[in-house]
């Protein structure tokens, strides 16, 4: 996706601070974080939206889940808990449109969300 920033990100087309990456997917510090920890993880392939999903993507977002899981122990969140979260479309506060999901730490958040 030519004016995508994540799709930017991917291709080192644009810096990030990236903590990890594979084939697949990859993660990177949040440029506006908005707690001590905010990290982003995304599929690498341009999906732009959660609605957008088709039946075969069940493998990725499988597996960013589970490095969600995997960083949040690397990042000291294990002890104390962490947040993960993808927002869909404007009203839930999508502001990039390429999948991605909030780990979010080291601070307590309230629920409900604002
Ligand atoms: P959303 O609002 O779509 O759920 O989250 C998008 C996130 O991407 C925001 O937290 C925002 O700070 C972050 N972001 C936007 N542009 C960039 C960028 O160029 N680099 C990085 N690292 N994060 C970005
Ligand atoms: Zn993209």
């Amino acid at each position: 996706m030519a004016d995508c920033i994540f799709c930017k990100i991917v291709n080192k087309e644009i810096p990030a601070e990236v903590i990890y990456e594979d084939d697949r997917i990859m993660a990177f510090k949040d440029i506006n974080p908005v707690a001590p920890t905010h990290v982003l993880l995304i599929p690498k392939k341009h999906i732009s939206t959660l609605l957008d999903l088709q039946a075969g993507d069940g493998g990725i977002m499988g597996h960013i889940v589970v490095t969600a899981q995997k960083l949040a122990k690397d990042l000291g969140l294990e002890e104390k808990g962490f947040r993960l979260v993808s927002n869909c479309k404007e009203e839930a506060g999508q502001t990039v449109f390429h999948i991605h999901f909030h780990l979010l730490g080291g601070r307590p958040f309230e629920w409900p969300p604002g």
